[in-house]
C-alpha cells in the first residue's frame, strides 16, 4: 500500500551529535568533542526533573546567548501524541512555554480539529529550546547540539506517534533532507515510532492556501493512530 515506512532514523542523525570535529573552524562545543560522547551518555540517564534542571542551564550552543529562558516542552509526560516544532518564538521565550503565539493557537485549533489537547495525552516540543535570534531557522550546529535532549524527551515519553511539524523538525528526527511537500501523506519511522510531516503552523499562517493539506496530515495522523491502536493497516491517505 506504499505506507511501510520510506525512511529510518540513522543509528546517528547528521550531522550526528556523536561525530568527531571534521573542520578546523568548526567552532569548538561540548557537542564535537571527545566530551561529546560523555554528555550524550549522561543525557540518555537523566529522569525529568534533571532534564528540565540540566536544559535551563545549557550553554552547549550559541542560542543560550540571547534566550530569556530554555523552553523544553509542555504537556503530558506519557503521551500518545509527540508534536515538534522547530523552536521557541518570542512569546515561548517570555512565557517558557512552546507554541503559545499566534502559531501556537493554530496547533491548538489544528489539535482540536481531531479530538486532542494539549496536554491530553499529547506532548509538545521542540528541536531547540532556546529561542533563535530574530526567529531564524536553527543553524546545524545548533540543532545538533540540542538532539541529545529531544532524543531523550522521546525515549522518557514513549509516544505512539510523532508528528514532526516543518521541515527542521522532520530532517532532525529522520537524519535526512525532507522536502515537507514530498513527505506528506507518508508514514516514517523514528527508532520503531511512526512519525508523520506536516506543515509547520507558523507556514499555514503565511500560507493559508496549505491549511487543507495540513487537515488531511491530522487526519491522516489520526487514522494511524487508530491503526497502530487495533494493530492494523491505516488507510491510504486522502489525495
Ligand atoms: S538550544 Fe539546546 S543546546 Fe543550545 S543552549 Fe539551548 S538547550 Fe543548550
Amino acid at each position: 500500500m506504499g505506507l511501510a515506512p520510506l525512511w529510518r532514523l540513522r543509528d546517528k542523525p547528521a550531522p550526528s551529535a556523536e561525530a568527531p570535529a571534521e573542520a578546523e573552524s568548526a567552532p569548538q562545543s561540548p557537542v564535537d568533542t571527545a566530551a561529546g560522547d560523555e554528555r550524550s551518555r549522561r543525557i540518555a540517564a537523566l529522569g525529568w526533573d534533571e532534564l528540565r534542571a540540566t536544559v535551563a542551564d545549557c550553554r552547549d550552543c550559541r542560542l543560550c546567548e540571547r534566550r530569556k529562558q530554555a523552553v523544553l516542552g509542555v504537556g503530558d509526560v506519557a503521551a500518545d501524541w509527540l508534536f515538534v516544532g522547530e523552536g521557541p518564538g518570542a512569546e515561548e521565550d517570555e512565557r517558557g512555554e512552546p507554541f503559545v503565539g499566534q502559531a501556537g493557537r493554530l496547533l491548538d485549533a489544528m489539535l482540536a480539529s481531531i479530538g486532542l489537547a494539549r496536554g491530553k495525552k499529547v506532548y509538545i516540543g521542540n528541536v531547540v529550546k532556546c529561542r533563535p535570534p530574530g526567529n531564524r531557522t536553527p543553524e546545524p550546529e545548533e540543532t545538533t547540539a540540542c538532539f541529545s535532549y529531544l532524543r531523550r524527551q522521546i525515549e522518557l515519553i514513549r509516544p505512539k506517534l510523532i508528528v514532526a511539524l516543518g521541515k527542521p523538525a522532520a530532517e532532525t528526527l529522520l537524519g535526512a533532507e525532507v522536502k515537507v511537500g514530498a513527505a506528506r501523506g507518508r508514514l516514517f519511522d523514528y527508532r520503531g515510532i511512526p512519525l508523520i510531516v506536516t506543515y509547520h503552523p507558523a507556514y499555514l499562517l503565511r500560507n493559508l492556501s496549505d491549511k487543507a493539506k495540513a487537515w488531511e496530515d491530522l487526519c491522516f495522523a489520526r487514522r494511524t493512530m487508530e491503526a497502530r491502536d487495533s494493530a492494523t493497516l491505516p488507510p491510504d491517505p486522502a489525495p
